[in-house]
């Protein structure tokens, strides 16, 4: 059997993401010790207050040094900086992984300063809300979702078995596939969809004609939908943008034809089009509520009184 304890857990950043993962490792003895890095005092003092790891430093090189098994959980756009610090550090035999959206560009930023003596091993959870800061992760978080490992041919059989291991311990699904695929998939299932909600609420925003209270008073009606996706933390999908560059405007081509279709429909009362398309839409729902990936919960999963059938938000 795969051992999937680790003597020292490392977690460059503990945001949502770190400080989740810290959550479940603790919770599933899955590390002797947790530490963490993070760049201000506020968030290493709330890290210790919460008793989610055993040290935190300010700088990665110290959070590092003895650990097998390093985690990046900082925005991607910081990736190559620590990156390059953290290398002569790192343990021999370590296994080095990080949690960001985009893999093609992390291998990029991580790859090159990556000495031969440890594993590097791309990966990302795919599970996340729009909370950050170390007080907002919760040891649940992965419980059925996916985390999807975009190994390259240089790490080992014996690390990647032991990696995943360590998402499946913390109630993950576990897939591998190469990064540009990850990309593609990712940005049509993620990163459009933040995209298109931070334009929405954008263009609310700006209307001159509605008045900001109205759009507050009636955001039942869809919109205050997609203001849950859009308060998502503004640096890291800055990073997400910047870095899964191509594939975002591959897809989003492919959207704004789609878009100008029904935009068409609608002009020329083509109701037979649009009727088409939304019960294709809402049968893929169903798909998605089979697959464990939403509740079937009215209402987008919102817990009401006396309804504990919802998910997490
Ligand atoms: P977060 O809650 O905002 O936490 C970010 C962490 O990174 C904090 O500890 C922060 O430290 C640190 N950090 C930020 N900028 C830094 C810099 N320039 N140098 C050093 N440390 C820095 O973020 P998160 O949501 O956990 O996201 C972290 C990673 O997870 C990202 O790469 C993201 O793509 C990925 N991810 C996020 C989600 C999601 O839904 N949120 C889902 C899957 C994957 P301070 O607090 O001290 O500034």
């Amino acid at each position: 059997m795969t051992d999937v304890k680790f003597k020292r857990l490392a977690l460059i950043g503990i945001g949502l993401i770190g400080s989740s993962i810290a959550r479940a490792a603790r919770q599933h003895g899955l590390a002797d010790e947790i530490v963490c890095a993070a760049r201000t005092d506020e968030t290493r003092r709330v890290a210790l207050d919460l008793k989610i790891v055993d040290a935190a430093y300010e700088n990665p090189v110290d959070a590092v040094r003895g650990a097998d098994l390093v985690i990046f959980c900082t925005p991607v756009g910081t990736y190559e900086t620590i990156a390059k610090a953290i290398a002569p550090a790192l343990a021999k035999g370590a296994i080095v992984t990080d949690v960001g959206s985009v893999k093609g560009a992390v291998i990029k930023a991580i790859g090159p300063h990556m000495p031969d003596h440890i594993d590097f091993i791309p990966g990302h959870p795919v599970a996340g809300t729009e909370n950050s800061g170390p007080a907002a992760g919760f040891a649940e978080l992965f419980i059925g979702r996916w985390c999807i490992l975009t190994p390259t041919k240089d790490a080992g059989e014996g690390a990647i078995a032991r990696l995943s291991a360590f998402w499946t311990a913390m109630g993950s699904k576990v897939d591998t596939m190469d990064a540009e695929h990850h990309d593609l998939v990712l940005a049509i299932t993620s990163h459009i969809p933040h995209l298109i909600a931070y334009n929405i609420v954008g263009t609310a925003d700006d209307l001159e004609d509605v008045t900001q209270s109205e759009v507050i008073k009636y955001s039942a009606g869809g919109f205050r939908d997609f203001t849950r996706i859009a308060a998502s933390d503004p640096t890291m999908w800055r990073d997400v943008f910047l870095y899964n560059k191509d594939a975002v405007l591959e897809m989003l081509g492919r959207f704004t034809e789609d878009l100008a279709q029904l935009q068409r429909a609608i002009r020329w009362e083509d109701g037979d089009m649009l009727f088409k398309t939304f019960s294709r839409t809402r049968a893929f729902r169903r798909q998605i509520i089979d697959a464990g990936q939403e509740t079937a919960a009215p209402d987008f999963g919102r817990v009401h009184p006396g309804d504990d059938s919802a998910g997490k938000p």
